[in-house]
């Protein structure tokens, strides 16, 4: 599965999940099931407040490592989460594509295959730096900006028109 997603897919996967955690007093926990996580993660349905907590951790622990990378500690603590959870690559056939796969069968260990190597490419394409975050008031959404010039502030069309719009209401009258 992973390697039919480019680095540029792998990351925006990861910073959906991102995207769904809590932030202090600004933004409530959003992740309350594993739908959000279908595209990756098929057949959850029957997830558990376990599994869901689980997928939760490795949230936030995935975060500082596509938001804000420590060159020191991030690849220690990226290596460490494949060692974590066994991952070891795995091909099917001759020409196909690279898995990697764990032992473990929890749920959040089928996140774990997908995003951890995810991160690695990531990295490896150089993605890092064209991590931001929103700029529109009231929103943290991380986003991947691949926008050719590399100048993008908001997550999306709906921050960027809301932007536009208070920008032009709080003009003063008679500004050009
Ligand atoms: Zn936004």
């Amino acid at each position: 599965m992973t390697s039919e997603h480019s680095p540029e897919d792998l990351l925006r996967i990861t910073l959906a999940l991102v995207a769904t955690r809590p932030l202090a007093g600004a933004w409530p926990e959003e992740l309350h099931s594993l739908e959000r996580l279908s595209e990756i993660l098929p057949g959850t349905e029957d997830a558990t407040a376990t599994d869901i907590a689980d997928v939760r951790a490795l949230r936030d622990r995935l975060a500082p490592l596509v938001l804000s990378p420590d060159p020191d500690a991030a690849p220690v603590e990226l290596s460490a989460l494949a060692e974590e959870f066994g991952l070891r690559p795995a091909v099917d056939s001759v020409g196909g594509p690279i898995r990697h796969v764990s032992p473990d069968p929890r749920p959040v260990a089928r996140a774990a295959e997908v995003l951890v190597p995810g991160v690695m490419l990531a990295w490896a394409a150089g993605l890092t730096s064209r991590v931001r975050v929103c700029g529109a008031d009231g929103c943290e959404t991380p986003f991947l900006d691949s926008s050719h010039r590399a100048n993008r502030h908001y997550c999306s069309p709906r921050c960027s028109t809301r932007m536009r719009v208070r920008r032009h209401r709080e003009r003063p009258p008679g500004a050009a």
